[in-house]
């Protein structure tokens, strides 16, 4: 084992000083396709393949484009003349034209260099000249095959241009298709661009009738006599063709062409550098037969069959789709996916704080109807104690009076009335009427010495506090709340919790008087605003108005125009408005509705603000 590996390490070391001389011989130059891509893999498969180093120098059969024998012996001499002091190794011929050149001058050229003819269809190789040293790696062109390749894919075809220059292999090629073509295809049309320079070519390409195909051939000496590499040509005809390019090989395959049966340069290639390679190793080139190489399986460009609309169940069966673009998804499968997932986690986290939302508006809803139902029970409640103790305390005084009165109707049926008693009873009603009225102003002033916190309170921010809490009920009755504070402060001196009662009182009765009118007119505005030393806040809806002559009449105890009303509402507020030294008023809007208006007196601190 070791031994081995030692011997073809030594024969490494001395082989890189011997290295092979390969002469590689191309057609009309070292660029023309398709012969350059043969060259190419050919050289690759050598660095790939070979256990020598191996020297390839590269000629161009020039000549070739122009037939013309006298030129090519000169080039046989330089040739000889260059490798005068040892001949190469080996010969490769790529392509037809060169094929044909150094068959033609086999006996001047190297006629013990063993060669090799590749990238040759077969029946440009002629055959009965080969000499012991030729070996060939041939190809095979089946033109009906890629002619019947356009009808599968493109049925209605009516009109071929075939691409095809005019230098004497491309003539001996324009022959071949006319032969082979024209006979099984009476009902298309074919034309041949041989004659045409290739602006004439270009402008064809883009005028095509309907239905029409292009297959490419080669164009490399036009009718003009403007030699092409290939390349560059197929690109622009491609550019401004509006019908289809096929073709027969790979190397013009990538971009321009549609696709089908076609010979491969990388298999050629592969092919010939092995073959080489055995002569280079001392194999008989004689001995060594390679079957002519046929089509591999068809291909297809997936671009062009988008651009022209071939389905893909029209190609045939074994065949090969290349240059598909992957789909979004395919390409960021992982992304689309990962993408995908936040949305959904986050739509899913929105719906969820939106029905959280939506909870919390109307538990807050509930909470305030509740706290505005707490209000009116205080409001009742309040009224309820002060009914019983007036009850009581008006008892006396009113039992009195009836019976005063009841005895002086008496007196008066007699016939003689005793008119010093009548002043006495008279006086004694009197009395008694003065004590139930002071019963009412004892009460009254009970009411109003109620304790309640006196702290120093911004009415603005009272009022702006009373219509945030109001505002969801509001917002649930259906009523528009709209708030003008004044700007800056109006400091006064009360209880936040009464002025925030006989506010929401004024509120709450504003709600019930427009509560009858459609939705868009149900509008309630507040207004505050400092006047002098006083502090004003005035609440006013459109409603139907107060129905009565006298508006002071609302803030007497037990007046209601409701059915559930006690009329306790706004005698209380007023109450507590008079025990903030201030007053209340209401009037009806000329406009319609009524307005409630408060005045307090400013504080010390207010009215020391300018
Ligand atoms: P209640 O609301 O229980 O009736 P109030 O003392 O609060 O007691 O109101 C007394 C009455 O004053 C109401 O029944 C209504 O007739 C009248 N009133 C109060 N506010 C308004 C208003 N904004 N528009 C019209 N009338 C009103």
């Amino acid at each position: 084992m070791l031994a081995t590996m030692l011997s073809v390490a030594l024969a490494r070391s001395a082989d890189a000083v011997e290295p092979k001389r390969v002469l590689v011989l191309h057609s009309y130059g070292q660029n023309f396709k398709p012969w350059r891509d043969y060259a190419v893999a050919i050289r690759q498969e050598f660095e790939r393949q070979t256990r020598w180093p191996i020297d390839v120098q590269d000629f161009s059969v020039v000549t070739a484009r122009f037939d013309d024998n006298n030129v090519e012996n000169q080039f046989v001499e330089y040739l000889a003349a260059l490798f005068a002091h040892g001949a190469p190794d080996l010969v490769v011929a790529i392509g037809a034209p060169a094929a044909l050149f150094v068959q033609q001058h086999r006996t001047d050229l190297f006629p013990s260099v063993p060669m090799v003819l590749t990238a040759v269809e077969e029946r440009r190789v002629r055959w009965s000249a080969l000499t012991q040293n030729d070996a060939v790696v041939a190809v095979r062109q089946d033109i009906p095959a890629l002619f019947a390749n356009i009808f599968r894919l493109l049925p209605e075809t009516k009109t071929i241009a075939v691409v095809i220059g005019d230098s004497p292999n491309e003539r001996f090629w324009l022959g071949e298709f006319r032969r082979e073509i024209e006979p099984t295809m009476p009902n298309v049309k074919m034309t041949y661009w041989n004659h045409k320079s290739f602006p004439e070519v270009l402008k064809e390409a883009a005028t095509l009738p309907p239905y029409s195909a292009i297959f490419w051939v080669q164009l490399q000496v036009d009718g003009s006599g403007a030699v092409h590499e290939g390349e560059r040509a197929l690109k622009d005809i491609h550019d401004v063709a509006n019908a289809p390019i096929f073709s027969y090989d790979e190397s013009f395959f990538g971009g321009e062409t549609v696709g089908g049966p076609m010979t491969s340069a990388t298999r050629t290639g592969r092919k010939t550098a092995e073959i080489a390679l055995r002569i280079l190793d001392g194999e008989a080139p004689a001995d060594i037969k390679t079957p002519t190489l046929q089509y591999g399986p068809a291909k297809y460009d997936w671009r062009q069959l988008q651009r022209w609309g071939i389905p893909e169940s029209r190609l045939p069966p074994g065949s090969e789709v290349e240059f598909r673009s992957p789909s979004a998804w395919e390409i960021y499968r992982w992304q689309i996916s990962l993408i995908t997932a936040v949305i959904l986690l986050q739509s899913a986290l929105i719906s969820i704080l939106v029905h959280e939302r939506r909870r919390r508006v109307l538990a807050e809803v509930q909470s305030r109807q509740r706290s505005a139902e707490l209000a009116h029970i205080n409001r009742f409640s309040m009224a309820g104690e002060l009914t019983a103790s007036i009850a009581h305390e008006l008892n006396q005084p009113l039992g009195a009076i009836l019976t005063n009165a009841e005895s002086a109707a008496l007196i008066l049926k007699s016939d003689a009335p005793d008119l010093k008693e009548l002043r006495e009873i008279v006086e004694d009603i009197r009395r008694d009427d003065t004590r139930a009225s002071e019963v009412i102003i004892r009460l009254r002033s009970l009411l109003k010495r109620a304790p309640f916190e006196q702290s120093d309170l911004d009415l603005n921010q009272v009022a702006q506090e009373t219509i945030e809490f109001l505002q969801p009920l509001a917002t649930a009755r259906d009523v528009e709340l709209d708030p003008g504070i004044a700007a800056g402060t109006l400091p006064i001196r009360g209880d936040r919790i009464q002025l925030q009662q006989v506010i929401m009182n004024l509120i709450v009765n504003a709600i019930d008087a427009i509560s009858g009118l459609a939705g868009p007119h149900r509008r309630i505005g507040l207004q505050t605003a400092r006047d002098g030393d006083f502090a004003e806040i005035g609440v006013c809806d459109n409603g139907p108005g107060i129905m009565l002559d006298r508006f002071d009449r609302v803030f007497e105890p037990f007046y209601t125009t409701k059915p559930q009303g006690m009329g306790m509402g706004l005698a209380i507020a007023r109450t507590i408005v008079e025990a903030h030294d201030g007053r209340i008023v209401a009037e009806n809007k000329p406009e319609g509705g009524a307005v409630f208006r408060i005045r307090l007196p400013l504080s010390k601190a207010g009215r020391a603000l300018a």
